[in-house]
This record gives C-alpha cells, sequence and structure tokens, in this order.
C-alpha cells in the first residue's frame, strides 16, 4: 500500500534524459529510463533530431526533439571531437528552451522536473540544467576502467606514453595496469581534440551525482577508486539491460528470424561474431574473416552492418565461392537482436569489437569472448576481458584467416575455451545475484531512488 502509494506520488516528478545520439549510448539511457519509470517516474526523453530514438516500445514516455542542426560535412568527416563539440554547442540553447518551457507548465500543477539526466558526452544539458536551476546527474556508458585511464591521459602525454608510439607494444603503461601501451585508448584522430572532449566529459561541475552502467562484481575496486577523485556518490547499476523491462532500442531493425535459425543448431555451437554500431573494416578483412570463420568449420552468424565494409553497401565484396563453400553453416544479418541471441543456447562464443555494451550483454549471458578491439575505449575492455576477468583471448596483429581460423578453434573446442566459459558462467551467475534483493545493483537502485526524492 506504502509502496503504492509513493509509486503515485513519483508519477508526478518527472525526469529529463538526454541520451548521446549513438546507439551504444542510445540503448543504456532507455533502459534507464524504463528501469527508474518501472520505479514510478514520468520519463521525458529530451533527443537530437539526428539517430533519434525510436519511441514505439516507450508508450509511457514523453519523446522531445531537440535541433541539433548537425553540419553534414561534420558528420560524415566521422571527426568524434568535431561531431561532439557541435552536438553540444548546438543543443544547449533548445535544451535550456525546452526545459523552462517544462517548468512554466508545471507552474500550474502538481508535478515538477526532479532532475536532468544525461550521457557524460552531452554535457551542455548539465549547462542547461543549471542555468534554470534544475539539478543534473551524467550517466556514464562506458566501464569505470576507461574512465580511469581517461583521467590519467594528461600524465601519460607528459611522460610520453600517450597517445603509443608503437601500437603493437606489449610493454606495462606505468601506473595504469593491467593495461600496456597497445591496450591505451585509440584515438582514430588527432589526439588533441579528444583530449579536450574527454577533459569535458570528465568534469562534471554542478551534477550531483555519477551512474554507472556496471556492477560491482566487476568495477568494485575500480569504483572506489575513481570515487575518490569525485565528491558526489556514484551509483553502479548495471547491468542496465538486465535491471531494466525490456525494450526495443536498436535504431536499426533487428532481424529476428535468426533465432530460428539458432534454434536448429546444437547448444554451445554457435560463434556470433559483430563489430558493433560503428566500427567497420575494409574488403581485405572482410575476406579474411570470411574464410576464417568458413575454415573452422564452427556455425556462425555474422552481423554485418550495412556500410560497415567499406567501399559497399552490404555484403557484395564477399568472397567468390564463400556462399557455397559456407551452405548453411553459416548466417549472415545486417543487425541482430543481440542480447536474445547472446542469450541463446546455441550461441558458445562471440567475436566482439569489445564496445562495453557489448562486453556487459556478453557477460552477462556466461558467453566467452574472441576480442578484436578497433579504438576509442575497446581496448581498455579487451585488456581487462582477457587478462584480468580472462573470459576473452585476443585476436591481434593483421586480420588473417588462419588466425581467426584458430582463435575460433580455441574459444569454441579448446580446453582454454572451455575455462573461458566456466568463468564466464561464474560471472553471469554473479550478476544474476548483484540484480536480485540483496545485490549490489538492487541495492544501488533503491538508494538512486531515494536520492532522486531527496533532491
Ligand atoms: N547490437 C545489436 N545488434 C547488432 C549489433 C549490435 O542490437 O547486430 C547492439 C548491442 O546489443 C549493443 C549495441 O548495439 O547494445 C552496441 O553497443 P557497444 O557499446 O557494444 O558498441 P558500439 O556500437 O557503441 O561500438
Amino acid at each position: 500500500m506504502r509502496e503504492m502509494e509513493e509509486r503515485g506520488q513519483r508519477s508526478n516528478r518527472r525526469l529529463v534524459l538526454v541520451p548521446c545520439p549513438f546507439q551504444g549510448h542510445i540503448t543504456p539511457m532507455l533502459n534507464l529510463g524504463s528501469l527508474l519509470h518501472s520505479k514510478g517516474f514520468s520519463i521525458v526523453i529530451a533527443h537530437t533530431h539526428f539517430n533519434h530514438p525510436h519511441p514505439f516500445g516507450f508508450p509511457n514516455f514523453t519523446f522531445l526533439s531537440i535541433p541539433d542542426c548537425l553540419p553534414k560535412d561534420v558528420l560524415s568527416s566521422g571527426d568524434a571531437a568535431a561531431i561532439f563539440a557541435s552536438l553540444n554547442t548546438n543543443c544547449e540553447g533548445p535544451l535550456r528552451q525546452v526545459l523552462s518551457d517544462m517548468m512554466a507548465q508545471d507552474g500550474a500543477t502538481e508535478s515538477k522536473i526532479s532532475c536532468v539526466i544525461y550521457d557524460s558526452l552531452m554535457y551542455c544539458a548539465e549547462a542547461a540544467a543549471q542555468y534554470v536551476k534544475l539539478p543534473s546527474m551524467a550517466l556514464r556508458t562506458s566501464s569505470i576502467g576507461t574512465q580511469l585511464i581517461f583521467s590519467e591521459l594528461p600524465r601519460l602525454q607528459k611522460e610520453g606514453y600517450f597517445p603509443a608510439k608503437d601500437h603493437s607494444s606489449k610493454d606495462p603503461v606505468p601506473g595504469a595496469y593491467p593495461l600496456r601501451c597497445k591496450d591505451l585508448p585509440l584515438f582514430t584522430s588527432d589526439p588533441e581534440p579528444m583530449m579536450r572532449l574527454i577533459a569535458t566529459t570528465l568534469d562534471i561541475k554542478t551534477s550531483s551525482a555519477i551512474l554507472w552502467n556496471t556492477v560491482d562484481c566487476l568495477e568494485k575496486q575500480l569504483s572506489d577508486q575513481v570515487q575518490k577523485k569525485y565528491h558526489v556518490p556514484f551509483f553502479s547499476l548495471g547491468p542496465l539491460h538486465k535491471v531494466a523491462p525490456a525494450s526495443p532500442t536498436s535504431i536499426l531493425e533487428e532481424e529476428t528470424e535468426c533465432l530460428s535459425w539458432l534454434d536448429k543448431q546444437a547448444n554451445n555451437s554457435v560463434i556470433y561474431v559483430s563489430l558493433g554500431s560503428l566500427a567497420s573494416m575494409d574488403e581485405r578483412e572482410f575476406a579474411e574473416t570470411a574464410w576464417g570463420l568458413a575454415k573452422s568449420g564452427q556455425p556462425f552468424l555474422w552481423v554485418v552492418r550495412p556500410g560497415s565494409v567499406r567501399g559497399s553497401e552490404w555484403i557484395e565484396l564477399l568472397p567468390e565461392g564463400f556462399k557455397e563453400a559456407i551452405g548453411d553453416t553459416g548466417h549472415v544479418v545486417r543487425w541482430a537482436p543481440q542480447k536474445d541471441v547472446l542469450a541463446h543456447r546455441a550461441v558458445g562464443g562471440f567475436w566482439t569489437h569489445c564496445g562495453w555494451n557489448s562486453t556487459l550483454e556478453s557477460i552477462s549471458e556466461g558467453v566467452p569472448m574472441i576480442c578484436r578491439p578497433c579504438f576509442m575505449d575497446q581496448n581498455v575492455n579487451a585488456r581487462y576481458l582477457c587478462h584480468l576477468w580472462r573470459v576473452g583471448l585476443e585476436l591481434e596483429g593483421d586480420l588473417d584467416q588462419k588466425e581467426i581460423e584458430q582463435a575460433v578453434r580455441r574459444l569454441m573446442a579448446g580446453e582454454e575455451g572451455k575455462e573461458m566459459r566456466l568463468r564466464a558462467a561464474a560471472f553471469k551467475d554473479q550478476i544474476k545475484l548483484s540484480i536480485e534483493k540483496g545485490g549490489s545493483s538492487h541495492a544501488a537502485i533503491e538508494e538512486l531512488v531515494n536520492f532522486i526524492i531527496s533532491l
């Protein structure tokens, strides 16, 4: 009864969520919205026009579109620092306006905005909230391990370790265990604008808390270490896709028929291959991957995102003879329902680019990984997966079909793979306990709800 009354009161409290417009960021923010909605809060998603989330699946949310005026040439440059600078500059004014309008409407009613929760890459939301005198909180969608090394980059730059001179060097980086030179975040463009962007996102200014899509059984020690640098509470709420009611968060359409293909495969037999929503490969790498998978003899489900093979629309550059060689052993899709795929009994391994969402989704289902990071924080995640948590094996150097074939065999059929699968299964169990009553994420969620009410 008391619970119901409290919920009723909370529905007058609105939370304005500001996602960053990329798949790996939209998903955790929408999941956070679903989670907080299930706790009784009203949810408003203030999103950009560019890469806007789909409102279907969230009938109880209010979606407000913010003009981002992102110039086409900035977007097509692929220059992350320039894209985020432009997004933040262009969105701050419209966000202020949206918040002021909502507050003016609230004047005559019982409802009020409790706070603004923004992806730390959309730091303009903190400024907009401060301008209209609303509290704000930052959501970090990457790992705490990444945040830790990001905060060390200025020091490492001074000491000559960053950007790494040799991206294949396995020398340890002083004060950055377990990272080696090759594990430092890899920026594809000039590091200076990225360094400025990172420094801006690390400074939470007036925000009252930092919310993390992570879980103590993976990152508690790191969380304690990073928390010392801040004077606000941390809430490790994740994995958000596990604690939130299931909802469709994909921008691209999911090809769900691949689940029927998986139904026909033996337990733990399929290797799932996906490089996430941004990474790409060239024609040679594509051909090596195709033959490596084919020659491994292992069934595979391969996501080839349209445009992810440079110079082609989709799979036109598949090598001749490949389709005949694989028959029904392999299945290629444009975009998969990844969480369902990883939870499927037939999937026994994941070749991943080690994006943080993919990392969490795989560990949560006890699926061991072949780690092939591409850029930014993916190198850091790969190192944690392979060295600390020991649920992944590294696929290094230039992509080569022989090495791919061997890596797939090691993971899917070898002794090493078996051990990694056992460790991943143990993490799956620990994560399950973390999100149940008495677990760390469960407790953090309750604390966050009370914290929001106290604002
Ligand atoms: N994803 C998906 N279907 C696919 C490939 C990826 O649903 O075919 C989802 C995946 O479940 C994850 C997100 O896209 O939630 C990718 O985020 P991640 O942080 O792993 O990588 P990013 O795309 O940001 O590089």
